[in-house]
């Protein structure tokens, strides 16, 4: 049987009827439908969860006010206005389509002139980086089945927070990776802790994130800490939310000490201000 059902992408105050929003729905992350944001897809009350992808990523579904809901990361290079096609697998074998349509978000651009040379990576760090991205790229993949028991993150340091998620950066006119989290400014040394109960599924000392450690949080929900001083969990580790994990540092290709922490659904790496309290 194939339904098809579309969804608007609306704020979640519109999306919601008032008893939705009055019972205990968990209030994170915020629905956010915009590249690098999470929409969120209301899949019924009944049965148990129904499997959920987008492409061939999997995607978290969550009990929220006594409904099925799905929450997808949204790429930051997906184009606004274009349309994701999520499908629902319902354990009877039926299957539902549902759309996103993806809403413009503006990100703030920077550009940078440097000295031509001066960005260019040797031979040899290039082809570090692109070894070390790959296994990165192979570790966000990581899709752990038990969903998590709270999507509200805690701060994982003290310190300001930039707003520089998907900040377009341009090097001499050429476009570079957009920003993909938040940096938290804290002196070397500030400890840094897990936003959310989780496995440790990567720890490395990499190119440009510097000493990085990542966690699973179930259900394709990662966190990844980068630039650190000190790591203190080892691979395949659990920790509770707010155990430290390791210390803020400077190291791989950073201006200044501070935490860069992003957060990942479905591979996507999508704003983690959206997962914390305001
Ligand atoms: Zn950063």
């Amino acid at each position: 049987m194939n339904r098809r059902r579309f969804l608007l992408s609306l704020p979640p105050s519109m999306l919601a009827p008032a008893a939705f929003a009055a019972e205990s729905a968990p209030r994170f992350p915020r629905a956010s439908p915009v590249p690098g944001g999470v929409a969120k897809i209301r899949l019924g009350a009944g049965g148990p969860a129904p499997r959920v992808r987008l492409g061939a990523e999997r995607v978290l579904v969550v009990r929220e006010g006594g409904e099925w809901i799905a929450l997808v990361g949204i790429a930051l290079a997906t184009k606004p206005g274009s349309t994701l096609r999520v499908e629902a697998e319902r354990a009877d074998g039926g299957l539902e389509r549902y759309e996103v349509a993806v809403a413009p978000k503006t990100y703030a651009s920077q550009h940078l002139k440097v000295r031509p040379g001066q960005v260019e990576l040797s031979a040899e760090d290039l082809a570090r980086y692109q070894r070390e991205r790959a296994h990165l790229a192979k570790v966000i993949r990581t899709f752990s089945d038990a969903a998590p028991s709270t999507l509200a993150m805690l701060q994982p340091a003290p310190g300001r927070r930039s707003a520089s998620f998907g900040l377009r950066r341009f090097f001499n006119g050429e476009a570079r990776n957009p920003h993909n989290g938040m940096d938290i400014a804290a002196p070397v040394g500030t400890a840094v802790l897990a936003a959310l109960a989780g496995r440790v599924i990567d720890v490395g000392d990499y190119f440009l994130p510097g000493r990085t450690i990542v966690l699973d949080h179930g259900a394709g929900l990662l966190s990844l800490y980068a630039h650190l001083s000190a790591i203190d969990a080892s691979l395949t580790q659990n920790v509770a939310a707010g155990a430290p994990i390791g210390s803020v540092g400077a190291t791989g290709r950073v201006t200044g000490p501070h935490l860069h922490y992003s957060v990942y659904l479905n591979t996507a790496a999508v704003d983690p201000a959206l997962f914390l309290p305001a």
